[in-house]
């Protein structure tokens, strides 16, 4: 399969548009949504980032949504192994339900290792450009490997598992990201600040599109 094959639905298939415009949702939450693309090894530090993040922005007044890699894998997504080819299709259905949910309105977090740059890419296409940012929590592998909170390293480096990223597969880096953050020099409440004060001019409804995260 490759990336072709997903664009493409049968011609008997026909959009069925709505009544709906996503301003009327943007005013109904005040609001424009966003897709904030955490990219990084495991234990770099993505999902205790995101839940903090949608932590902060549902406080502020924001409806936000996390995307965890090992919760969609328990549903959406039971059935894709770790295979590049698995990977790929993880990821394409992920960018797929984060596309939908920013057309409902919402600010979506989405933490996946994400390892590939060509994935990315079909990420940020089929959510789009303008919705979608990507920051690399680029904690270094030496950090994530003495964290290690699910020993996993350990059982990579044993060699029972195959294929974990960074130790049996590569991660190949976004170049360049709109943010990078790494958990190991910065504190959890200053990662949040960092990005949250990067995207109050992206979500704001009346601020201008101009932010510091591009
Ligand atoms: P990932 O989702 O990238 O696999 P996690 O969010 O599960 O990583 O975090 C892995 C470990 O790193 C957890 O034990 C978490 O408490 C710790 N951690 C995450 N962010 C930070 C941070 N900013 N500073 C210190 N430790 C962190």
């Amino acid at each position: 399969m490759s990336s072709d094959d997903f664009k493409m639905a049968p011609a008997e298939v026909v959009w069925h548009g709505g009544h709906v415009q996503p301003e009327d949702r943007s005013r109904l939450l005040g609001q424009r949504p966003l897709t904030v693309w955490l990219t990084g090894l495991s234990a770099s530090g993505k999902s205790t980032l995101a839940y903090a993040l949608e932590r902060s922005l549902v406080d502020m007044g924001h409806a936000s949504y996390v995307l965890d890699g090992d919760n969609v894998r328990h549903g959406l997504n039971r059935n894709l192994g770790f295979s590049h080819e698995d990977r790929t299709e993880n990821i394409r259905r992920i960018a797929e339900v984060a596309r939908l949910m920013n057309d409902a309105g919402l600010i979506v977090l989405t933490a996946f290792i994400s390892p590939y740059r060509e994935d990315r890419l079909l990420a940020r296409e089929i959510i789009g450009p303008e919705r979608f940012v990507e920051i690399h929590v680029c904690t270094p592998i030496a950090t994530c490997e003495a964290r290690d909170p699910k020993g996993m390293y350990k059982r990579a480096r044993e060699g029972v598992i195959q294929g974990f990223t960074g130790v049996g597969a590569p991660y190949e880096p976004p170049d360049p990201p709109a943010m990078k953050i790494d958990t190991s020099i910065v504190s959890l409440p200053k990662c949040v600040e960092m990005v949250i004060s990067g995207l109050v001019g992206r979500i704001a409804l009346h601020a201008s599109s101009n932010a510091d995260v591009a």
